[in-house]
């Protein structure tokens, strides 16, 4: 894997203050920002050309949007966080509205897909892996942990992991950069407990050494996790 990002989940503390995201994604060196345009990023951003976003420009990090609730009326604020930058990604949830979203963003934006509806239900996993093959300027991103929800036993979790490898197998054979989304969680978790990387039952190990994977967030809700999973990523890549 070539960068290690995280998302602006990590200030739900502080009230979901991306800016706050922002600043400890600097501090701390990550290469991507993952920013989830929604009702709170347009309140604190919208149309303010912040320090935040020149430090983000001078120091070289990408920042990637990720669709709130209506592409239409956030384009305006991708174009305005992703000015200057050569790649612009936007994350879209996979759903029988990807061809309109892809046309409300192509050529500007470069639309990635996310597997969001989709858990191990093999039709849903058909059916993203059918659009990213159909929209070849369209990026797979892929939600590792979503394939772990609700597993309580072992058996479950090697059953999935055999899933994952499958589908992660077909992404790669697109040749297309991979963006991987990364959280942990034990057995008979709650939703939404997280553990670090490594802590938890979602492998990740496989994936992150292959050339394709090429960016990699992680999607804490809170910080001191984010950095002990970034120190578990870099051992291995
Ligand atoms: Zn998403």
């Amino acid at each position: 894997m070539h960068r290690i990002g995280l998302a602006n989940s990590i200030s739900r503390n502080e009230g979901n203050d991306p800016k706050e995201a922002l600043r400890f994604a600097l501090d701390h060196g990550f290469e991507v920002i993952q920013i989830v345009v929604g009702r709170n990023v347009r309140k604190n951003m919208e149309n303010r050309e912040d320090i935040f976003l020149s430090e983000v420009r001078n120091k070289g990090t990408e920042l990637v949007c990720h669709e709130g609730n209506n592409i239409t009326s956030e384009i305006k604020i991708y174009r305005q966080l992703l000015k200057g930058q050569k790649k612009k990604r936007v994350v879209i949830h996979h759903s029988e509205r990807n061809s309109k979203k892809i046309d409300k963003l192509t050529p500007e934006f470069t639309p990635l897909l996310e597997n969001y509806h989709s858990g191990i239900e093999r039709d849903e996993i058909e059916d993203w892996l059918s659009s990213l093959k159909l929209y070849e300027k369209v990026g797979p991103v892929l939600d590792v942990p979503r394939f772990f929800n609700r597993v309580n036993s072992m058996e479950e979790v090697v059953r999935r992991k055999d899933v994952l490898t499958k589908v992660f197998g077909e992404i790669t054979s697109l040749e297309r950069p991979i963006h991987l989304r990364f959280v942990d969680r034990k057995l008979e978790a709650k939703d939404r407990t997280w553990r670090a990387l490594g802590e938890g039952v979602v492998p990740f190990e496989e994936f992150v050494t292959e050339p394709l994977a090429e960016t990699g967030i992680l999607e804490f809700e809170e910080k001191r996790k984010v950095l002990r999973s970034r120190d578990r990523l870099e051992k291995l890549i």
